[in-house]
């Protein structure tokens, strides 16, 4: 590889070529195969993530989203461990499950009722499905380059041009299913009213309020307002995923903060407060028709697991305490104007992107949409990223990803890291 290493990671390497025997490219999950070889970790505490070769990283990564409070919390952490006290599998109801489900509902203006799972994935799975077997329609919309997990129907490629017919982008998924989804990109609200007009099929919409998977792309001015006029005008339903925007721009996620309430919601990540678990919720007359009180079928052995749902508590408990909304976009508003003089100052022509406490710097002009994000220069990034990352940076391999801020930076993590980011930029 063109780009290698100058810190020590010798373990790490060596213990990459031992899981690929066992493991397809050596990892449970794609992101993490960081060429020429990821980094092996050992611990995590607070904002700092340590390798298997001894060298310390400020996260920025924060396991992809759910570490809003940090790694190792130690609230969450005693909530886990007094769960565990008392068993953590039961296959029975919990009071504590309907009590976190009644503090989330209390929370999103879109939820009245919901259910539990265990990820992202399951829950806009499940989400597509009540959607449907509410409405008796078959296809629905998803915007290009949105990621809602790792099923079916959402795997397809974005199309190049306005919309498009779906054609999976996986091997292994039958165009029959794929059939059914449809494409349209992000701010264009032109080409979803051509392609809300052009089929009655359509059961719903489902969207990332604010583009988490391409980095954070923005809504712009009046766009979720007028997707949510449109879904209601084609009598079709508006599913937002905020697996990612949820509890992390607002205690009520992308829909508190924009103030666009959707018919259903899906949420992950941050609620588990680093334990697996999804949700989907949503109006009470389209929740109400999920297995057992309706017919639209859904089970999960893990869902409502007791630790994550007592993890999902203490998450909730330090967010209220901390008032962590205020703070942490706070604290993003900074890094933001910040990482922008740095740019600036440089003559750079990149863009610093970012909401609440999400960041990005685009290696390009300030994308709209997917097609915009394809232009940016995606292997100057991943330079960049191996030089913060042997500078003791830990920030996201991808240009298509986002960058988190957590409760437990400090002011002098962020000043080390714009120390930094201006010596790699
Ligand atoms: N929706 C969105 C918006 C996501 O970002 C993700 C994961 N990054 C998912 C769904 C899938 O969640 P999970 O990985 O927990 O299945």
């Amino acid at each position: 590889y063109w780009c290698d290493y100058m810190v020590n990671l010798e373990k790490s390497k060596s213990m990459f070529e031992k899981a690929r025997e066992y493991l397809p490219g050596g990892v449970s999950s794609p992101v993490r195969a960081i060429k020429p070889h990821p980094f092996y970790t050992e611990k995590a505490s607070g904002c700092r993530i340590t390798d298997v070769d001894g060298n310390e990283y400020i996260d920025y990564c924060l396991g992809y989203g759910p570490n809003m409070l940090g790694h190792a919390n130690p609230v969450v952490k005693q909530a886990i461990s007094d769960q565990l006290e008392k068993g953590w599998l039961y296959g029975t109801p919990t009071e504590s499950e309907f009590k976190l489900a009644e503090r989330i509902a209390a929370a999103y203006p879109g939820i009245d009722m919901l259910r539990f799972v265990s990820t992202g994935t399951e829950a806009t799975m499940s989400a597509l499905r009540a959607a449907r077997g509410y409405t008796g329609k078959n296809k629905f919309v998803k915007i290009e380059g949105g990621f809602h997990g790792a099923h079916d129907s959402v795997l397809v490629k974005a199309g190049s041009g306005a919309s498009t017919l779906g054609k999976p982008d996986s091997l292994g998924v039958p165009q029959d299913f794929t059939k059914h989804t449809l494409q349209t990109p992000y701010n264009d609200i032109e080409a979803m009213t051509e392609l809300l007009e052009s089929s009655d099929d359509i059961a719903a919409v489902i969207m990332e309020p604010v583009m988490g998977n391409v980095g954070p792309v923005l809504p712009q001015e009046g766009y979720l307002e007028e997707v949510r006029k449109l879904t209601k005008e084609y009598d079709t339903l508006l599913i937002f995923d905020e697996v990612i925007t949820g509890f992390r721009l607002a205690m009520g996620g992308a829909q508190e903060y924009y103030g666009v309430t959707p018919d259903l919601t899906t949420l992950g990540k941050i609620i588990g407060g680093g334990m697996p678990i999804g949700v989907f919720g949503g109006r009470k007359d389209i929740i109400e028709m999920i297995a057992p009180s309706g017919s639209v079928y859904q089970a999960g052995t893990f869902s409502g697991h007791p630790a994550s749902v007592a993890a999902g508590h203490a998450v909730l408990d330090v967010l209220e305490k901390e008032n962590a909304h205020d703070k942490l976009n706070a604290m993003g508003q900074n890094v933001r104007s910040r990482l922008s003089e740095i740019v600036t100052d440089k003559g750079l022509d990149y863009s610093v992107s970012g909401v609440g406490s999400m960041f990005k710097i685009f290696f390009g002009d300030m994308p709209a949409n997917y097609q915009d994000v394809l232009k940016c220069d995606k292997e100057g990034y991943f330079n960049f990223f191996h030089k913060m990352l042997d500078q003791g940076i830990f920030i996201p391999p991808s240009q298509f990803e986002t960058n988190f801020l957590s409760l437990a930076h400090t002011e002098d993590d962020l000043e080390a890291t714009f120390e930094t980011y201006e010596a790699c930029l």
